[in-house]
């Protein structure tokens, strides 16, 4: 299996897509793509590694992470999987953007709902599923344990940790969903693949991360 990372957007999210080299058969974590160009290097990364997307995964439902859903949905035709605590969120992608003074479309909405302890059968692999609220209610965590590598969008980042002050956020949540839910889950030498900046892993961030001492 391989990561391919492509940030986009105004707001530099990392958009992640996850496949196995042989079959070309993949997934893509949050495809919030918003300029041309970016929409034109996801055709090229997708072309040039002869990659066909089976679903859309989403961590969270912030405006940055689903901006790009329907453009996505309408191009690849599969279904979108998440978690419908953040649905309140989805419903209002058209009022997010405005907020942040772009202009979006209305996201279709989530077609798959995961749950905690939930599996996604990925052929060579598999990704399951833990709740990790906080950063918003229906943030979730998707673990590869045969990989050793978390997609956990904006729950915990190198260093530092998702905002809590949107609506839903809790702070005591969050920190509560990475240290004794997320740490839990995963060893230390698991990769994390997070929503903004660059990867960690979960032993760098149990030593290092302010928030978590
Ligand atoms: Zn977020």
């Amino acid at each position: 299996m391989k990561v391919i990372k492509f940030p986009v957007n105004p707001f530099q999210m990392n958009s992640y897509i996850y496949y196995d080299e042989n079959s070309g058969d993949g997934v893509i974590f949050d495809p919030a793509v918003y300029f041309p160009e970016e929409k034109k290097k996801l055709d090229d990364i997708l072309k040039t590694n002869n990659i066909n997307i089976k679903k859309i995964l989403l961590t969270h439902g912030h405006i940055d992470h689903i901006l790009g859903n329907r453009y996505s949905k309408n191009k690849f035709d599969v279904d979108i999987y998440g978690n419908d605590k953040d649905n309140f969120l989805i419903e209002n992608a058209v009022k997010q953007g405005v907020m942040y003074g772009l202009e979006i479309e209305e996201s279709p909405a989530i077609d798959v709902i995961l749950n905690e302890g939930d599996k996604l059968d990925l052929k060579n692999t598999e990704l399951r599923i833990i709740h990790t609220p906080g950063h918003s209610p229906g943030s979730i965590c998707y673990i590869d344990d045969n990989n050793k590598l978390v997609f956990c969008g904006d729950v915990v980042f190198r260093e530092s940790i998702g905002r809590t002050d949107l609506p839903g956020g809790d702070y005591n949540l969050l920190i509560s969903s990475i240290k004794d839910k997320l740490f839990k889950e995963i060893k230390e030498d698991y990769i994390l693949f997070p929503g903004h900046m660059e990867e960690t892993t979960a032993g760098y961030e149990i030593k290092h991360n302010p928030f978590l001492n």
